[in-house]
């Protein structure tokens, strides 16, 4: 989608720093991390946010989950982690790109603010 920055991103027009990347989607680090391991997982493919998701999509996120825990086992996440995605305004989506944020190596919260 043009004007994406996420989209930007995953074509590589704009430069991440790359934990993993298939044809399908790219982990990368956030920019401006909330814990001491905090990375997106996106989707190539465009979509505003999770309320845009169908069964059509069930493989997708199905990757993408199996691809956070290999990533969170392989870094020392043993302690655990936290998986979230934003959707839209009162959920603090900032960029409408489906991401999943993966914060892990400090004890989080709850509820979040
Ligand atoms: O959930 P939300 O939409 O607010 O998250 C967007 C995330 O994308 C933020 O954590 C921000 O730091 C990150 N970001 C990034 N690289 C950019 C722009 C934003 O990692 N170039």
């Amino acid at each position: 989608m043009e004007d994406c920055l996420f989209c930007k991103i995953a074509a590589g027009e704009i430069p991440s720093k790359k934990l993993f990347e298939d044809d399908d989607i790219l982990a990368f680090y956030d920019i401006d991390p909330q814990a001491p391991f905090h990375f997106l997982v996106i989707p190539k493919k465009h979509f505003t946010s999770a309320a845009a998701l169908t069964e059509e999509q069930a493989p997708l996120l199905g990757h993408i989950f199996a691809v956070i825990a290999r990533l969170c086992a392989e870094n020392g996440c043993e302690k655990g982690y936290r998986v979230v995605t934003n959707v839209g305004e009162d959920g603090g989506q900032s960029v409408p790109h489906l991401h999943f944020h993966v914060l892990a190596k400090r004890s989080l919260a709850w509820p979040p603010g």
